[in-house]
């Protein structure tokens, strides 16, 4: 593993060896910072030399990858579990404000039938995603003298699909441009192939085609559909428009993604401005180029534009937490309409939900807490410890927050190197 160094003035320099560290340490010219990962500043004055640091940034739904690298080295490698639970939990709230509001009680005036959303609003889930990206990369940014930053935002290049010419800032505008830009993206979805005859007719000429209307359907790529020109008009002629279903479900995730992508991009450039963008496709060729496995870390090193550097670093992984428990969120009515009460106080004996702790010798999370002092302990990736640790074995290591962090390999924990 590396110990990450901040100047006098908390700015980050070149990552050091642990020895290096547990040198500084022990003759008082350099504090700990930071637990996990391991972070010091120094106390005096020191320039530190610096080279080109590039992070690469495997944007994502579910999944961050994170890889911070120089020509030869990897210095920071992470990956980031992100909230999937987000649109669930407001569903849930939606409904028991539906039910509350329609039950039999005195009349109140709507309040809120003039509200608007405001213009740049993006539903609760995205959004979530777009500041992620920016507050993990901000703490990436704290540890490390970045250079460069480098975003894969999609797969593929609706941009250049629809002009392989395309260049400089009019590559940086959205893809929403209207039906145009879907029909492409529809035609790259298709593959290229009329989705009736699939290709058998021989017709070369491709149209898109409205499973709906456009005026009911409209244009959202789940009503498109790839049709060759001879199944086109046969389909017309004959009304067979029937045989072709309205899919949604199963774009989901690409069409998130494409809505996000620029969202995610412009969030990544408040942090900094200067933030390249890459695709999937590129990040693809290189991987396979160079005979890498695929994951998403060795993605990341990729699109970082140094995919032979080697990893030293130890890579590690970031779990994205709630903040709150709230009553309102909790679906399960008991018996007589009862809701669930949270049983326990945030904090029992000390310990509080997502607390880092050690037992027996082994970093973990509090991932559930009883009123006796009993406590579910895990790893990040759901890993279960012990149901039922008691208070007196757990020793406090780093307090909670909404975004967790273990070292995953490369090294035992950061826990002291002095
Ligand atoms: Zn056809």
């Amino acid at each position: 593993m590396l110990v990450y160094v901040l100047n006098q003035y908390g700015k980050p320099l070149m990552p050091c060896a642990p020895r290096k560290a547990r040198l500084l340490l022990k003759a008082g010219k350099a504090q700990v910072v930071r637990r996990t990962p391991f972070t010091i500043q120094l106390l005096y004055g020191s320039s530190g030399y610096q080279q080109a640091v590039s992070l690469g940034v495997d944007a994502g739904t579910m999944y961050i990858g994170l890889s911070a690298t120089t020509e030869k080295k990897v210095l920071f490698e992470a990956e980031v579990m992100l909230r999937t639970d987000i649109q669930e939990l407001l569903s849930t709230r939606r409904e028991f404000r539906r039910a509350r509001r329609h039950r039999k009680t005195r009349y109140r005036k709507p309040r809120f039938l003039n509200r608007q959303k405001p213009e740049r609003w993006l539903a609760p889930s995205v959004q979530n995603k777009v500041d992620t990206h920016a507050k993990v990369i901000q703490r990436v940014l704290s540890i490390l003298p970045i250079t460069n930053i480098t975003v894969e935002v999609a797969q593929f290049d609706i941009q250049k699909i629809k002009n392989p010419d395309i260049a400089g800032t009019e590559y940086q505008q959205g893809e929403q441009m209207g039906f145009w830009n879907v029909r492409e993206y529809v035609l790259f979805r298709d593959k290229h192939t009329c989705q009736h005859c699939k290709g058998k007719s021989g017709d070369k000429i491709l149209n898109v085609h409205h499973i709906e209307s456009r005026k009911t359907g409209g244009d959202a790529p789940g009503n498109l559909i790839t049709l060759c020109d001879a199944c086109h008009v046969k389909i017309h002629r004959e009304g067979l428009t029937h045989l072709f279903q309205r899919q949604q479900k199963s774009f989901r995730d690409a069409s998130q993604m494409t809505v996000m992508r620029w969202f995610i991009y412009r969030g990544i450039q408040k942090v900094f401005p200067h933030a390249e963008v890459t695709y999937g496709y590129i990040t693809k060729n290189t991987r396979i180029q160079n005979g890498l496995e695929k994951s998403h870390l060795v993605d990341a090193r990729c699109i970082s534009g140094n995919p032979t550097a080697t990893s030293l670093a130890g890579t590690y992984l970031i779990k994205q937490v709630r903040g709150q428990n709230r009553q309102l969120h909790k679906a399960t009515i008991l018996k007589g309409g009862v809701r669930k009460a949270n049983k326990s106080p945030s904090f029992v004996f000390g310990f509080q939900l997502f607390d880092k702790v050690r037992y027996n010798g082994q970093e973990c999370f509090v991932f559930g807490r009883r009123l006796r002092g009993a406590f579910d302990l895990r790893l990040l990736d759901g890993t279960k410890i012990t149901s039922g640790a008691s208070h007196n074995k757990l020793t406090l290591l780093e307090r909670a927050s909404t975004l967790l962090i273990q070292l995953e390999k490369g090294g035992k924990a950061a826990s002291s190197p002095a």
